[in-house]
């Protein structure tokens, strides 16, 4: 018996392994793995969810026009700067099919967001991974990595999973370094825990810069990430192009619905974020008083740079029913709970220890 033929690229790619629930002695269980929200739908997001599920015979808006249009008022930018993918995960795969195929070449740093090397080699392009330098993207070496085969770059600003940033300098410096025929994708999914002022909004930059998309989300401080909702602002030919590599009515009808209705409670999800980022400071400077070095972070997550001992840290951690994310021999991603999660988090860390 001859086996299905498969892409060759299929061969190097890892299987799916699905996140463990992990419990503690005390019966516990917190999941600081995935950089989700601690909050729950809000009620008024649970009604639009509830009544567009009456709907749920009918196929979605296959254009998402709704939703297309409030997150063009909500930003001041037309219809036609706003493409929607199922996540912004599948709104990356869009956007590497459009640019992906052999001797074309995708840049990002590393390490950074997972999916991005995955995509990239679904996609037929060749990634160009360029090493963070103090944790953070080096945008001298990614600019000088630039040759005539690269298509797109990939900016995850605050970068996941060690949460740095760039700031407005910097980013601008490099953004005229990239040719113009080079598409840049600043990935903004951490963009509403971002408190440093001297970090751009991304939508400033793109303005002026036909090369220049950002990319965000309704999963994490919006809280939807079961839903599957992401959003690229950029020009008409980059989000005409986004468009054409859509599966058709990828986005369903909850989806469009409750993202529409977390706009309308804008103000309500952002003071729940106010209290993550207020976290965030907390756990940053508990692990330091621990004698942990922890970079600055403006994400809803904090990055330990432990080294070989990232997987016995984690395992450590599931001990006391917390499950946290390594990532090889690198380091530890944690994620940014409530109080309880948390503190259940740091008495681990506590307990695991410094040396
Ligand atoms: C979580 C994350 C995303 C997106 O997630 P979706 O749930 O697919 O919208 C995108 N980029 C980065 C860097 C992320 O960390």
């Amino acid at each position: 018996m001859t086996a299905p033929r498969f892409r060759a690229v299929l061969d190097t790619m890892p299987a799916y392994t699905p996140g463990k629930v992990v419990v503690g002695p005390d019966g516990r269980s917190f999941k600081l793995s995935s950089n989700e929200s601690p909050f729950g739908p809000l009620p008024s997001v649970r009604e639009a969810i509830a009544a567009a599920a009456a709907e749920m015979h009918l196929y979605p808006d296959p254009a998402s026009v709704t939703l297309t249009e409030a997150l063009a008022e909500r930003f001041a930018v037309p219809c036609e700067h706003v493409a929607l993918g199922a996540g912004s995960v599948t709104l990356a795969q869009q956007l590497f099919e459009t640019v992906g195929e052999p001797g074309a070449e995708v840049m990002y740093a590393w390490r950074s967001f997972e999916a991005y090397p995955v995509l990239a080699d679904l996609s037929g392009a060749t990634s160009v991974k360029v090493s963070l330098k103090d944790e953070a993207h080096d945008l001298d070496a990614m600019a000088e990595a630039i040759t005539d085969a690269t298509r797109m770059i990939f900016v995850c600003n605050p970068n996941n999973p060690t949460g740095t940033v760039k700031r407005t300098a910097e980013l601008v410096e490099f953004l005229d370094r990239v040719p113009d025929d080079v598409l840049v994708i600043l990935d903004e999914a951490y963009r509403e825990y971002v408190r440093d002022e001297d970090v751009p909004d991304g939508l400033a930059l793109y303005r002026d810069r036909p090369n220049v998309a950002v990319l965000r989300t309704f999963s994490k401080a919006y809280g939807l990430a079961g839903l599957r909702v992401g959003y690229l602002i950029g020009h008409e030919p980059v989000v005409a192009a986004a468009r054409k590599t859509m599966v058709p009515f990828a986005i369903n009808r909850i989806a469009q619905a409750a993202a529409v209705a977390s706009l309308k409670a804008e103000d309500e999800l952002l003071e729940r974020v106010e209290t993550v980022v207020k976290e965030r400071a907390r756990v940053r400077e508990a692990l330091i008083a621990q004698g942990w070095t922890i970079p600055p972070t403006e994400a809803n997550f904090v990055w330990m740079r432990l080294g070989d001992r990232s997987p016995a840290f984690a395992e450590f951690c599931a001990g006391y029913g917390v499950a946290v994310r390594p990532f090889g021999a690198e380091g530890v991603r944690i994620s940014i709970g409530d109080r309880e999660a948390n503190d259940a988090f740091l008495a681990a860390a506590e307990a695991f220890g410094v040396e």
